[in-house]
């Protein structure tokens, strides 16, 4: 029996890479019957002949499939597009650019036979510059202490999901889209295979310092309510400070007949005032969370199987 493979990718201003990934994924698949693999390429408003050469290859393989973004709407919202289309059993997302190598996909199916049913490709070093490196490091350790769920570091967009994690993936359709901590959240088992992640073959990256933040932020705010907490924190730190200062103050007068004037007693007032502001921002603030949560209309929950069950 034949497994349906997709491969998804996402592709901005990539012409010269689409043919030679093309190449090097009908190469890997050349004498492997089992499969029947599907490549979907999705081009994200490129300024190039990304969708021509795209077009040509769908023309003289009815494999591979296409879609072309009126403009460029980001790399997260190109691979959902994929996934919404994807007709395979198992579905490979990765990179145009060959970063991510087609031959690590062999490996991610095995694991996937086994049962597997997330398959990371994680990167052993990073070639990436020390600032990169560094931000990179404190970014997911911050994220994992502060995440609902275990998004695993030093792994990017290239992995392989099955078929019953997309139907899930799928029904979570909030707009502020980081896959990687979506597919955590989904759940089932995850394991990993390990690779060096090489640079670009042709182009650059499209990602700025700029989108890189954005993304960062996209992580933080879709998957913790630490940053609301925040005001909590503070708010209890300055009451207990201010009351402090008010006990000592009184004593002092009281005992010691030491004499201050009005606006001593005002400032310890305000300052305790003020922390009082953070606690009640901090009530706000986790309303907001709650509506932030709400409307990102993940489902409730998500079955990994049932016994004597009727859905
Ligand atoms: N990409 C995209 N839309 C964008 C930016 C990037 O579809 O707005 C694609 C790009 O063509 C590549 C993948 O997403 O296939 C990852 O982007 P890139 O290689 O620039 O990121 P990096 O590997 O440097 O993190
Ligand atoms: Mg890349």
């Amino acid at each position: 029996m034949t497994q349906k493979i997709s491969v998804v990718v996402p592709a901005f201003n990539e012409e010269k890479n689409i043919p030679l990934f093309y190449a090097r994924l009908k190469n890997i698949f050349a004498n492997v019957s089992k499969y029947d693999v599907e490549m979907i390429f999705i081009n994200d408003g490129s300024r190039d002949r990304t969708w021509q050469e795209i077009q040509k290859l769908a023309h003289n393989d009815a494999h591979v499939r296409g879609i072309c973004f009126s403009r460029n709407f980001g790399h997260q919202i190109a691979l959902t597009a994929g996934y919404d289309i994807a007709q395979g059993d198992a579905i490979i997302s990765m990179d145009a650019d060959m970063q991510d190598p087609p031959e690590l996909i062999m490996d991610m199916l095995e694991k996937w036979h086994h049962g597997c049913d997330i398959v990371y490709a994680r990167r052993k070093n990073r070639k990436d510059g020390f600032l990169k490196k560094l931000t990179a490091k404190m970014y997911y350790a911050l994220l994992n202490n502060v995440s609902e769920v275990d998004i695993p570091r030093n792994v990017g967009d290239f992995r392989l999901i099955d078929k019953k994690v997309l139907n899930e993936l799928k029904k979570c359709r909030e707009k502020y889209r980081y896959l990687r901590g979506m597919v955590a959240w989904v759940g089932f088992t995850n394991c990993f295979v390990d690779f060096d992640r090489p640079n670009r073959v042709n182009g650059e990256t499209a990602y700025t310092w700029k989108k890189m933040i954005k993304f960062a932020m996209d992580g933080f705010t879709g998957f913790s309510m630490f940053p609301l907490k925040i005001a909590s924190y503070v708010g209890v730190f300055v009451i207990m400070t201010g009351s402090m200062m008010f006990l000592y103050v009184s004593y002092d007068f009281l005992l010691n007949s030491t004499p201050y004037p009005l606006y001593k007693w005002l400032v310890i007032l305000v300052y305790i005032f003020i922390g009082v502001q953070f606690i009640l921002m901090w009530l706000i603030g986790e309303y907001i969370g709650r509506i932030h949560d709400q409307q990102k209309e993940r489902p409730l929950y998500v079955i990994r199987e049932g016994i004597n069950y009727v859905a």
